[in-house]
């Protein structure tokens, strides 16, 4: 038995405006666990409860079940008879009964991704005493089998056995709603009801050889275990890996009274937000269902109504329903129950002025009387999160420092993504009508199911429903489309988390299965037929339809402007071409950190070229061919230089292997030799000579330039010509020229000199002169080792971190994909190093490369030009060893410049 200092608190309790925790204890007691505990604190009507801290959870993965129930056994007794106390009732009592649920909350929002059992605690004897207490027979009934259902799914394992299959206890329900031809579960008798109940407990008998659960301790301590299990189930374990959560994080488990929302038409259930989770408009908003309890929300059995009666309105327009029938139907709490309304709008202005930020609360009325079942910060869109940000920061609620901090940069990516081209939209293609569930247009080829989303390039996940093992699926498909659901349904949810397109609940559509089709009015889809969909406005179209660069919105250029303010460092971007160059510079790019050569190599015109310049075998032959790549090089800098107008750039010399450049397939070695006027056979051989066991290590980078000088010499004659030309058109340029792949001072050096002395004699021969500097990439660990001596000669350093990650670990950037995600998932790694760099390791390269330079040079302009520039943790790093700036994908600029304005935020706040 682990000896844990028996003084350490391990539960901890809220309720009744009271309570041992509070929100700044998250690690410990789990977001959802330290928000119940700062709720009750502030006086929001919490139903009592009590925390299990993560500290158990990882416990428990030590000392296993026995161990870990007596560690808290007596703790959880006395917060039971607290939560009794409030209450007025007792656990396993037979006349009056408390009931209760058993949630978990890790530290950060994982949604769905882990288990909940609701109405623990009744049993046989149990629901006597409840009918008894509620006079409602039906509700005692239905929770019971409510109940069966989730702790088997839940604690008993009992799930679908293949992806085709239905839930054990769903298949029940189904032939009885069949036999007594009915349609909704509201529909089921109170003898139904007990049928299922019976039917039920004879599964459970059959399929797991025991009784069910009858003693409520049991259920309890039952179900903890099994909220600490699926910490480390599969779905979990997904979401972790793929949001880089570390794995003993553990999870903490909350137990809580539970109330009604099924107690008959003076009770309900729904899901609120205080602003517009997709567009982040300051507008409350949410979904609530008479008589249910909270699945029944998200599970979109049901259609659920909206709170407001603005909100309720507009749902009506987008479905086409008249206003009489709407008001009838499916009014709106407010107009419902305004007394109800008018508290709930109370609190979520109190929780979102005490959070200072929007929040997603889920709350439940029991027999007319409100209850917060929680709040959280509501997850959003990216748009919704600059808007928000902006609209706190504009009200007063947050300072500029802590709007900057509400941007989570990755997400900027969202606003970045493609809408649809009004050209290419047909509006009679246009089949359906969902909810619009998370913005952004998608296209792509019908799947039905998750494990299929990658079936084709680009596929629309099409479901009736999504359920948190569609996760992975929803994660490659281009866009989520459900038949059921509303905004809070798990797609929802989800989809906007991912950023995601998503449309919801477009009830027109008919899925099966089975025949693996679609149909809406009458006409059938099959698997992999083309659709679209919209999430800004719910529109389902069939075909493809183009799509368009977006718009950004006003609050995203604040967003870019405050971060101006706060960042040091600068932000280029890595491009090749001049569109890439533009689109760069639109996003905010400051410069060109990267231009590879090599791909303006493989456009047709050139690529003939370049193979004649491979093949030739002699210095003359490759100088007759490069004199042909001149001018297409130099038009290219050219280009590049004006798009930048006169902002710095960096060009690289020629650096992959030659093998790349040269065919491979018979057919085209063939139409070499004929253009080339030589023999199949010497392509052939040339081929095979190029050939290299280990290519990224073999005759490439500055080899190349330092064995075949003439290529050095043409494309710095390129360079150097391009800004002469665009001086003379009055674009002062200052080319920084750059060599790939050095690990000696000597090869450096030599192509210095080669470099230096081109310059010169351009110069010389057009009479005019541009300023330019020779800088190099320390992409070689040895390069970042003799850095002093390296900037002895180099005017600017610039780290290649994929090809410097590859050598520090020794793992092979073409092929480590076989191995990292194994290494992932068996914790071997902690995360990806070609994605977010290595801190630890790669990390000390980096620093001593900035160090040893500066300390030769003090000036020394140092940069980063791999994948990592454009990745919000490696960022940060970047800034922390005072690099000068960051070079990304044009796309990524944005992320990049928020980015660096955190990591200088943070950096000051530490300092400080
Ligand atoms: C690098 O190695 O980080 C780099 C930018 O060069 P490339 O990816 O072209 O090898
Ligand atoms: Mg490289």
């Amino acid at each position: 038995m682990e000896t844990i200092s028996s003084i350490k608190t391990r539960v901890y309790r809220f309720g009744n405006k009271n309570a041992d925790g509070s929100s700044e204890m998250k690690n410990l007691l789990g977001g959802k666990g330290a928000n119940l505990a700062e709720m009750s604190a502030i006086g929001i009507p919490v139903p009592p409860g009590f925390t299990i801290t993560t500290e158990v959870c990882t416990a428990y993965n030590r000392l296993g079940q026995e161990d870990t129930i007596y560690l808290i056994k007596e703790e959880v007794e006395s917060a039971i008879d607290f939560i009794e106390n409030i209450m007025g009732c007792k656990f396993g009592d037979m006349e009056n009964p408390l009931l209760i649920s058993v949630r978990s909350g890790a530290r950060v929002s994982m949604p769905g991704m882990m288990d909940t059992v609701l109405n623990l605690g009744l049993n046989d004897q149990a629901i006597d005493g409840l009918i008894r207490k509620t006079a409602n027979e039906r509700f005692v009934w239905d929770s019971y089998r409510r109940f069966i259902q989730m702790y088997s799914g839940v604690v008993l394992g009992m799930k679908p056995l293949t992806k085709e299959d239905i839930d054990p206890f769903e298949e029940i329900m189904e032939h009885l709603k069949e036999k007594r031809e009915i349609t909704l579960d509201t529909d089921f008798t109170v003898q139904d009801l007990k049928d299922l109940v019976y039917d039920f407990k004879d599964v459970v008998r059959k399929r797991t050889g025991k009784e069910f659960p009858m003693d409520p301790w049991e259920q309890l301590w039952g179900a903890v275990m099994a909220v600490f299990d699926s910490w480390n189930g599969d779905r979990a374990k997904y979401y972790r890996k793929m949001n880089g959560y570390p794995s003993d994080w553990g999870t903490a488990v909350n137990v809580q009274a539970m109330v009604f929302g099924n107690m008959g038409e003076n009770s309900g259930t729904g899901v609120c937000f205080t602003r517009d989770a997709a567009t982040g408009e300051n507008v409350f908003n949410g979904e609530y269902l008479i008589n249910a309890q909270g699945e029944d929300v998200v599970a979109g059995v049901r259609t659920p109504q909206q709170i407001t009666t603005l909100g309720s309105k507009k749902w009506a327009e987008l479905a086409q329903i008249e206003e009489k029938d709407r008001s009838e139907n499916y009014p709106s709490l407010e107009e419902l129950m305004p007394k109800m309304f008018y508290e709930l709008n109370q609190y979520q202005d109190i929780l979102e002025r005490h959070y200072r930020d929007m929040q997603d609360m889920e709350f439940t009325i029991q027999d007319g009387k409100l209850w917060i079942l929680q709040t959280r910060n509501g997850k959003r869109t990216g748009a919704a999160m600059v808007k928000i940000a902006v609209d706190l920061l504009k009200e007063g609620l947050i300072n500029e420092k802590e709007a900057m901090l509400r941007i989570e940069p990755n997400k900027l990516d969202e606003l970045l993504h493609p809408v649809f081209d009004p050209a290419g939209l047909v509006k009679e293609d246009i089949i359906a009508q969902g909810l619009p569930a998370s913005p952004g247009a998608a296209t792509g080829q019908i799947v039905f199911f998750a494990d299929e989303a990658d079936k084709y390039k680009y596929t629309i996940l099409t479901r009736i429903e999504t359920s948190p093992e569609d996760l992975e699926g929803m994660n490659v498909a281009k866009g989520i489309l459900t038949a059921r659901g509303g905004m809070t349904s798990h797609a929802a949810v989800v989809a906007r988390g991912m950023g995601k397109c998503c449309v919801s609940g477009a009830g027109a559509l008919k899925i099966n299965y089975k025949e693996r089709t679609m149909t809406v009015e009458g006409k059938e889809y099959q698997e992999g037929d083309w659709i679209s969909i919209n999430g800004s406005t719910g529109n389902i179209i069939e075909g493809k339809v183009p799509t368009m660069e977006p718009e950004l919105s006003g609050e995203f250029a604040q967003i870019m402007s405050l971060s101006d303010k706060f960042r040091k460092m600068k932000v280029r971007t890595n491009a090749d071409t001049p569109k890439d160059a533009k689109v760069a510079r639109s996003f905010g790019a400051e410069g060109i950190g990267l231009t590879r050569t090599e791909h303006m190599f493989f456009e047709v015109d050139r690529i003939k070229a370049m193979r004649e310049m491979i093949l030739a075998d002699t210095v003359k032959g490759r100088k007759l061919a490069l004199k042909e790549l001149l001018p297409m090089q130099r038009s290219d800098f050219e280009g590049i230089f004006e798009a930048m107008q006169g902002l710095p750039v960096t060009v690289r010399l020629l650096d992959p292997p030659l093998h790349e450049f040269v065919p491979h397939q018979l057919a085209t070695q063939k139409e070499l030799a004929e253009d080339l006027h030589i023999s199949l056979s010497s392509v052939k051989t040339k081929v095979a000579e190029l050939q290299e066991f280990n290519p990224m290590l073999g005759h490439r980078g500055c080899r190349l330039g330092n064995t075949y000088p003439e290529i050095t010499e043409m494309q710095t004659r390129a360079i150097i010509e391009a800004a002469l030309n665009l001086k003379e058109k009055g674009i002062e340029v200052t080319p920084e020229i750059m060599v790939p792949l050095i690990g000696t001072v000597n090869e450096f050096v030599v192509q210095d000199e080669i470099i230096r002395k081109t310059a010169e004699q351009v110069f010389k021969e057009r009479n005019n002169k541009v300023e330019f500097l020779v800088g190099t990439m320390i992409e070689i660990p040895r390069a970042a080792l003799m850095a002093d001596k390296i900037a002895e000669r180099a005017d600017f350093f610039s780290f290649g971190t994929n090809d410097l990650t590859q050598m520090a670990f020794g793992y092979s950037r073409d092929d480590a994909g076989k191995f990292l995600s194994i290494y992932l998932e068996k914790g071997i790694l902690t995360s990806d190093p070609f994605e977010i760099i290595d801190r630890e390791g790669v990390g000390q390269l980096l620093a001593i490369g900035t160090e040893r330079g500066r300390k030769t040079k003090p000036s020394l302009k140092v940069g980063i030009c791999g994948e990592h520039g454009g990745e919000p943790n490696s960022v940060e790093f970047c800034n922390m060893i005072g690099m000068n700036y960051v070079s990304c994908s044009p796309f990524r600029v944005p992320i990049a410049r928020v980015a660096a304005a955190q990591a200088s935020i943070l950096d000051k706040e530490q300092n400080s």
